[in-house]
């Protein structure tokens, strides 16, 4: 409000009102906060009108080139907001664990960036969408080996291989304990999904060792793609992935652990790879609706990050055509939207 009309209400009311003084008292306590803002009343309404809004939505499919997914329950529904000071809004099923899969990609990297620089992942992995199926053999053949990112899985394997760590148990190690500090507890392994994806990864095999042949391959490719199935296999739930994506939004400290995971510079390199590459072939249309960086995985978790404010994650398994879990994306956009967080939401100044 500007100040001159400030002014004009106020001569008003000492004119008006026998009680003027009194009456402008009251006018100047603290407002009630305007509906759309973070309030925990606002957060919570959120989640609860999205989980009514959706929950019935039947469409997609679970993902079955991984067979053991194909045997999750479909109907698993979680949602969880992990705001920067911590507080843990939920609703639906927070049980239930999923297979973290493809956003794990997004841990490591940041692992990679926080023990080499960001620079290694320009020089060896490189930060532009391809464009391509997250597993394309054309995407590497195309430029030999180059351009692509650490969330598409011939940069991811790569991203896995860069971890440091003498050998296989060392980088796996790490990769498992960074997860679980991101997570703020000790994550396990859903084991039938790791022995029934490594029983079947040729088509990833195949990706790490031309990414050898391309001199992009930085660790034994049997291995490094053996320790990147095993990451996939990480069980998580809904506040799980909620508070990891928490801690990115808050600069690489867990909220609720308070501890620092990684630095504000190796956040500030691995949001910008979400925004452009999180969500498979969508990711464009993704950031055009909510303008805030994500990553999905085909076990059907997908989480966004709004930087400062909070992390979401929701899980639902099945996916679209380009391999998000659908429920998790018409949720995360409604909630984005009533909470009015997309930073590209821009308030004019009068
Ligand atoms: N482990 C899966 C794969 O490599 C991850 C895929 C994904 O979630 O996008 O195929």
């Amino acid at each position: 409000m500007r100040l001159s009309r400030i002014l004009a209400i106020f001569v008003c009311i000492l004119v008006i009102s026998p009680a003027g003084f009194a009456q402008k008292k009251k006018a100047a306590a603290p407002a009630a906060p305007a509906e759309g803002t973070l309030t925990p009343a606002a957060i919570q309404k959120a989640l609860d009108e999205a989980y009514e809004k959706f929950k019935d939505v039947k469409e997609g499919k679970n993902a079955d080139y991984i067979k053991e997914l194909a045997r999750v329950d479909p109907n698993i529904y979680g949602i969880a907001i992990v705001t920067t000071d911590g507080t843990i809004y939920t609703k639906g099923d927070l049980q239930s664990a999923v297979s973290i899969q493809s956003i794990s990609k997004v841990f490591t990297m940041a692992r990679v960036i926080e023990e080499q620089g960001p620079r290694v992942i320009m020089d060896k992995i490189g930060v532009d969408a391809t464009g391509m199926r997250f597993n394309s053999i054309v995407a590497v053949e195309l430029q030999k080996g180059k351009e692509i990112n650490p969330l598409v899985n011939p940069g991811a394997i790569a991203s896995t291989s860069l971890v440091n760590g003498s050998d296989s148990a060392a980088k796996w190690k790490s990769i498992l304990q960074t997860h679980s500090d991101f997570a703020g507890r000790q994550l396990g392994l859903d084991g039938p999904v790791y022995i029934s994806e490594a029983g079947d990864n040729l088509r990833n095999q195949a990706i790490a060792h031309l990414l050898l042949a391309y001199g992009r391959m930085y660790f034994d490719p049997v291995q490094a793609t053996d320790i990147y199935t095993k990451q996939c296999a990480i069980s998580v739930n809904a506040k799980d992935l909620a508070v990891m994506a928490a801690t990115l939004a808050n600069g690489g400290v867990n909220p609720v652990t308070k501890k620092k995971i990684v630095s504000p510079e190796t956040v500030k390199y691995t949001l910008p790879v979400m925004a452009t590459a999180g969500l498979y072939d969508d990711s464009g249309q993704w950031l055009y609706a909510t303008g805030v960086p994500a990553k999905s995985g085909v076990g059907g978790g997908i989480i966004a990050v709004v930087p400062g404010k909070f992390g979401i994650a929701v899980i639902s398994p099945p996916l679209s055509p380009a391999g998000n879990s659908v429920k998790a994306i018409y949720t995360i956009r409604a909630i984005i939207e009533a909470l009015g967080v997309n930073p590209y939401q821009i308030t004019p100044k009068q």
